[in-house]
């Protein structure tokens, strides 16, 4: 027997009888035609929304736009985030940060304005945290090699040779210059922990003044939701399981137009010895820092901000962020412990999923 000529003939059998339940009499006409507005709007609702992935500022970026996602608006959204990269990634030898490091101790720098206020703003953080943010954690970063691809736990002594290198108040700033100056060879600045956040709030702007309404931008997990829903019911932001695999969320916040931004210690990290080694640091004890938090998110207005906060209120640790966050009243914060614990600041609409979990 010929299997093949089987297949074929079943095949056309199935097709026959597709279209035969598919042929018009005018009795189901206004059911063909009802059926054709639908397929219509089904696509026209699909090209109603539209995303653009790319790999940027050392992470996933994706923006998506729930009206009018010409390729045009993607294109001077991505080259304004390849922009900012390009100014202020430590990875790139021509940037102003790179520029700024590579004369420490030497000269100061003139730099782009992006590049001086996102600086600024750091300094600002790093002001405020009592140094738990500082912009200048360029050496350790690079001493543990943790956005590297061969991490490892450098020696107690080198550490302690370090740390003096680490201070943000050894970072000077010209504003009629507009430049930076590294008071100290061997200094660095790293804007990992902020840049996102700005990067974000700039992909905001020019969503905004090409008057979309509603949009999505996701930066490395540095969110902003724009507008608000056709339903005007709110926005559904998940919150990263920090110990399950990317995608998996422990609870739902149900959010207005906001930015939602998490510092964890699952986001970059390397395993020695049996031991867990995360991207947050001490900058005054020059180790990852571990006081029980497995992550922090803030929600807020502005992502600069909302990113910065982030990692400060982790490295300050839960007691000592929630007095930082009090000088920011419209910020609210979930904080996930080692223990499963869950802790939300008032006023937040958030919705515990996972049932290993439990809010204290
Ligand atoms: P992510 O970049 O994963 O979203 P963060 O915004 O918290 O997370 O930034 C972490 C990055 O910030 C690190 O990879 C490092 O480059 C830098 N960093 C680490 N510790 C500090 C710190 N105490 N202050 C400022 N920046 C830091
Ligand atoms: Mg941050």
């Amino acid at each position: 027997m010929d299997y093949r000529k089987e297949l074929t003939t079943s095949r056309i059998n199935r097709r026959e009888l597709f279209i035969r339940s598919f042929s018009f009499t005018r009795r189901n006409n206004f059911f063909v035609i009802l059926f054709f507005i639908f397929i219509f709007s089904f696509f026209s609702c699909a090209r109603d929304e539209s995303s653009r992935i790319e790999l940027a500022l050392g992470t996933v970026c994706s923006v998506t736009l729930y009206e009018n996602g010409k390729d045009i608006v993607f294109d001077k959204i991505f080259s304004r985030i390849n922009e900012i990269e390009n100014l202020m990634s430590v990875n790139i030898n021509s940037s102003d940060i790179s520029r700024i490091n590579g004369n420490a101790g030497l000269t100061p720098v003139q730099v782009h304005e992006d590049t001086y206020k996102v600086i600024k703003r750091a300094l600002y953080f790093a002001e405020i945290s009592n140094g738990a943010f500082d912009p200048a954690v360029g050496p350790l970063v690079a001493l543990w090699g943790i956005s590297g691809d061969n991490p490892s736990v450098p020696s107690h002594e080198k550490i302690i040779e370090t740390l003096p290198l680490v201070n943000w108040r050894n970072v000077i700033m010209d504003n009629q210059e507009q430049s930076v100056f590294l008071t100290r060879t061997g200094m660095a600045l790293d804007l990992g922990a902020i840049a996102k956040g700005f990067a974000a709030d700039e992909t905001a702007k020019i969503i905004k003044n090409e008057g979309i309404a509603r949009a999505k931008i996701d930066l490395g997990g540095n969110i902003i939701m724009l507008g608000e829903k056709k339903d005007k019911s709110p926005w559904r932001v998940g919150i990263q399981n920090p110990g399950g695999s990317r995608g998996s969320i422990i609870g739902i916040l149900r959010i207005p137009e906001k930015t939602v931004v998490t510092s964890g210690v699952y986001e970059r990290y390397f395993e020695e010895n049996g031991a867990h080694y995360h991207h947050l640091f001490s900058p005054s004890l020059g180790y990852p820092v571990q006081n029980g938090l497995l992550s922090v998110t803030i929600i807020t207005g502005v992502s600069t901000d909302a990113d910065a906060l982030s990692t400060a209120v982790f490295v300050l640790g839960y007691e000592k962020g929630i007095s930082l966050l009090e000088s920011f009243p419209e910020a609210q914060a979930v904080f996930v412990f080692e223990d499963n614990s869950v802790s939300v600041t008032g006023g937040i609409d958030f919705m515990l999923t996972d049932k290993l979990f439990y809010i204290k």
